[in-house]
């Protein structure tokens, strides 16, 4: 299979379209912000807007990598903004978010590989939108302990660094990374975060994995003290990427979830739209109204 033939049946999502909606896509384009709700165009954007939830890539378009399944562009970022970290948090504050997540594109050419505006971004939303939970959702920052370290000392809500595919599809589908490396990262930052901060991690099926390959990479994260997973089909962007090999059924997800969940982490949101950041503001206790 892959994307020219016609998605199974339960690949069915409401249009988005809510007045919300609307007033958003303005008004976040106005403001020179990306969101990859919009540019990776997800399937789950109506939703996950209307109650609250939205994720902000910063510091550009262009990756310095070029992992096969993804349909960011590749290149010589330029980009250099020490004012996005306050419009994002301007943009969150006006949107009454309860929920950012906020990722990045790799930037392997700066010195910190783009740690500063994590914690600028996450700095601006205590300030600006002090109810809102943030999520990190970061590179690997080429295994370094100090950018990883900033960016915990901020105490972000959530820190998730997705390790996206099984470790033996690495080679093929995360040229420039490697499946060790970010083991390394997310238990580092659970040991510097503690309880204090969240860690999760997330992997897409369908580029050719097995089940048993995939619950071998679930307990390798729970090892590291990963407590939020998320696992989604992987679909893919255009003929250049990598073919989806199958279509993971959901009675397949749900039996990767109950393993999950038999292994000892918090929360594991397992399906075939399942994203990184789908129900994203579940995964941490919500402040209380009023
Ligand atoms: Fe945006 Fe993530 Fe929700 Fe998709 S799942 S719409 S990327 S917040
Ligand atoms: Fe895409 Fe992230 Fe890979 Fe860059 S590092 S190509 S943004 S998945």
């Amino acid at each position: 299979l892959d994307f020219k033939h016609r998605k199974p049946k339960w690949f069915k999502v409401p249009m988005p379209g809510g007045p919300s909606y609307r007033e958003l896509t303005t008004r976040i384009k106005d403001d020179n912000l990306h969101t990859v709700c919009q540019e990776a165009a997800c399937p789950n954007i109506g939703e996950c807007w209307e109650r609250g939830t939205a994720t902000f890539m910063i510091l550009g378009d262009t990756c310095t990598r070029r992992c096969g399944f993804c349909h960011v562009k590749t290149g010589k970022p330029t980009w250099n903004d020490p004012l996005e970290p306050a419009r994002v948090a301007r943009q969150v504050a006006r949107m009454g978010l309860r929920h950012a997540v906020i990722t990045s594109v790799d930037r392997d050419d700066l010195p910190d590989k783009g740690a500063h505006a994590f914690v600028g971004v996450i700095r601006q939303i205590r300030r600006q939108a002090p109810r809102c939970k943030v999520e990190v959702l970061t590179p690997d920052f080429q295994g370094l302990d100090m950018p990883l370290a900033k960016v915990i000392a901020e105490r972000p809500d959530v820190f998730n660094h997705n390790v996206e595919v099984a470790p033996r599809l690495y080679p093929i589908a995360r040229r420039g990374s490697t499946w060790q490396r970010s083991l390394r990262v997310l238990e580092t930052a659970k040991d510097l975060g503690g309880d204090e901060v969240v860690t999760k991690s997330g992997l897409m099926v369908g580029l050719g994995e097995s089940f048993e390959e995939m619950v071998d990479a679930l307990g390798q994260l729970r090892e590291r003290g990963v407590q939020v997973i998320t696992i989604g089909q992987y679909l893919r962007p255009t003929e250049r990427h990598l073919p989806i090999v199958r279509y993971w059924h959901p009675d397949e997800f749900d039996a990767l979830a109950a393993a999950g969940m038999e292994m000892g982490f918090d929360h594991v949101a397992a399906g075939p739209l399942v994203r990184s950041s789908y129900h994203a503001d579940e995964h941490v206790p919500q402040p209380e109204p009023g």
